[in-house]
Parts: C-alpha cells; structure tokens; sequence
C-alpha cells in the first residue's frame, strides 16, 4: 500500500505550526491509541501511521527534507518502519500533552494511565503513589433550605489511612528495601512491538520500596475503610445540581498517595406552592371577582414564614402577576435579593347564597352586557 502523505495523514495544511501539527497528532492520539482500541488493528495502523508523520512533521531537521525530497529523503534517517522511533515519539508527551489544561489532562490519563511517561497532571507525581478516588454524594434538600441555606448532615463512607501502621502498610518492626521490580524508579517500561509505556510499578504500587512484613490490617495497602459523619454548610441561593466540592474528603490514596474529593451534588426538592426561575420566586393567590374588580390588600406567608402583605390595584385582571421587589433568592455572594412574582387568579364563585345572587343580578342589569360581543383576538391574551 502506498504511503499517505504526512500532511494528509495529520489533516492539517502544509503550512501548519507547530501548534496545529501538535493539536492535530493529539487527537489522533487520543482516537486511535492501541489502548483505546484493543485488538483493533486498523486503529493500530492509524496510530502508527499519525505517530510516523507526527515525528517528521515535529522535527525541525526532518520536516524541511520531508517538505523538498518526501518520503526518499527520509530514507536512512530511520523513519518509515516498525520498532524503536516510536518510543522516541512518546518522549514529547509530557510536552504535547503536559500543557493542554486540566480536560484533556483527564481524558490523557484515563486513556493512556496516570503513570504514562510525566504526561498531564500526574506529571508532578508521576513516580509517587497513585491520588485516591473522587467519592459523590447525593444530596436531597428542601426547597426552603435551598433558598435560604441550611447545615446537613451527611454520612459516608471512605478509605483512611490505616490506624495500625498509620498508613505505611508496615507491620511493627518490619523494613523497608528497595522494590526488586522497578529499583526503586516507582515505574516500570512496557513494550508490546512499536510502543512503550510507564506505568506505576504494581509490585509497590509506585512507592519505590516494598516491605518484608505488611500490615495485617490492611494487608499491607496503608488504608482502611471508615465511615464518615460530617456537618456540611449549604450556603443560601443554590440551585438543582449545584456541586459542592469538600477537598481531601475522598479515598484516601494508596501507600501515602494524595486524597480524593468528597464531591457533594445537590436535588433540590419540590414546594407545594413555590417554584424558582434562577433568583425569582413564583407562587400563585385566589382572589374574587369583587376583590380584583375594586381592588383590595391581602395578606399571604412568604416562603420563609413571614407575613407579606400584597396591595392588589382595581381591576386586576386574571392571570395578572405582580412583583413584589427582594423577597426571591438570595444572590450568593452578594447583599441582594431576586424577587417574588405573585400570580393573581380570579376566582368566578360557584355556591352563591339568594342575596348573593340577587346583588348579582342587580349589578349585571347595571353593566348591561351585550348579547353579541365581539371576538377577542388570541394572541393578544394575557395568559
Ligand atoms: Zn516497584
Ligand atoms: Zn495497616
């Protein structure tokens, strides 16, 4: 099969920077990565073939013979096979990955393994002990205490470092020696034909030294499981699927590794009579069709249980909402209030008594209303 052209290969333009040669290699990377695509073969061969034109393309040497000679210049520069360039590539990872910020970072480890060569965020611990897991917690509060903030309590679970050895996973009296398997580097080299990777050493699980007699408590990993109470502030204002974020509350890491998070995830519930738009609160009062026609002031319980009273102007249609200014969602961060929007909803009444009915009367008689009454137009109705 022919060879496809380096340009092509990577997709970008001939005039490509460094930058987008480097861009567009990662997203090959990330797609076609063996690790991604087990068995895959057609991946494999994209993957080498990205990697192949991402090494010349990289090169400040090679790219200007590649671009004036294609591919018999490269001939006897060591490009074009299988075998040990590809590792060579791998070296640039921790550059081409290490600076891409936190998202791909996360996406880099989870495909390639934090240990991989110093690449993204595990680069300041790539020889240490692995970070412990992140736990989630789901929390279901009331709609009030959403509004207004509250404390809960919350119980979970998570790993410690273990009481007895204090988290080294040695038992009393026991010494440490250099681990046999990775010399104490905390990473091993993998090779399967045309790649390598590092990975943390699972013998010591990347602490360098391994024990000759483990923690019989923990069998030798340095945590334990232990269940957690703890009294977690909920500011006021927040909103359905807000997070909150308790650092170092998660696992704690294997043989001294760092602490996940304790990521708390918010369910506000439902109220019976208010609902929320953001910093804005609804809610909705019956009155009479006298009460809107002559207008009246009523009172009516706030969310937070104090009294509002309401001044409800003549002829107040049904339907109509009035806002009643700082009485919403406190803002967070800030001394201000959303609002509260009252919907005002005419009732027409059905049980009158005979001297309802004939005041009534007397009163259409007055009004007069015509038989034939025009038609409204629709879209122009309040709703
Ligand atoms: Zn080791
Ligand atoms: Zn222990």
């Amino acid at each position: 099969m022919a060879k496809r052209d380096y340009y092509e290969v990577l997709g970008v333009d001939k005039s490509a920077d460094q930058e987008a040669i480097k861009k567009a290699y990662r997203k090959l990377a990330v797609k076609y990565h063996p690790d991604r695509n087990p068995g895959d073969k057609s991946a494999e061969e994209k993957f080498r073939e990205a990697t192949e034109a991402y090494e010349v393309l990289s090169d400040a040497e090679k790219r200007p013979i590649y671009d004036q000679y294609g591919f018999a210049g490269l001939d006897g520069m060591g490009q074009g096979g299988g075998g040990a360039q590809y590792s060579h590539a791998f070296h640039d990872f921790s550059d081409l990955f290490g600076g891409a910020g936190g998202g791909f970072s996360d996406i880099f480890d989870s495909i390639f393994g934090g240990g991989f060569g110093g690449g993204g965020r595990s680069s300041s611990r790539s020889s240490g002990p692995a970070a412990g897991s992140s736990l989630r917690y789901d929390l279901h509060i009331q709609f009030k205490d959403a509004v207004y903030g509250t404390t809960a309590d919350i119980h979970f679970k998570h790993n410690e470092p273990c009481e007895a050895c204090k988290g080294s996973g040695a038992a009393a009296g026991a010494s440490k020696k250099t681990c046999p398997t990775c010399n104490g580097m905390g990473q091993v080299r993998q090779g399967n034909g045309f790649f390598t990777i590092q990975q943390t050493c699972p013998k010591c699980s990347g602490r360098g030294t391994v024990i000759d007699k483990p923690c019989s408590s923990c069998r030798g990993t340095g945590i334990q499981e232990k269940s957690k109470q703890m009294s977690l502030k909920i500011p006021a204002g927040v909103d359905n699927g807000k997070r909150i974020v308790i650092r170092g509350m998660g696992d704690a890491g294997e043989n001294g590794g760092p602490a996940g998070d304790l990521v708390v995830v918010l369910h506000v519930e439902q109220h019976p009579f208010f609902e929320r738009d953001g910093a804005d609160l609804y809610c909705a009062v019956p009155i009479s069709i006298a009460q809107a026609a002559l207008g009246c002031e009523i009172t009516i319980t706030a969310l937070d249980g104090k009294k509002l009273a309401i001044k409800i102007p003549d002829g107040t249609a049904n339907g109509k909402l009035l806002r009643i200014k700082g009485e919403g969602v406190p803002l967070s961060g800030s001394s201000r209030k959303g609002d509260l929007y009252v919907k005002i909803m005419v009732q027409v009444p059905t049980h009158l008594s005979g001297k309802q009915k004939e005041l009534l009367k007397q009163y259409m008689e007055l009004e007069n209303p015509p038989k034939e009454p025009n038609l409204l137009n629709l879209s122009k109705l309040d709703s």
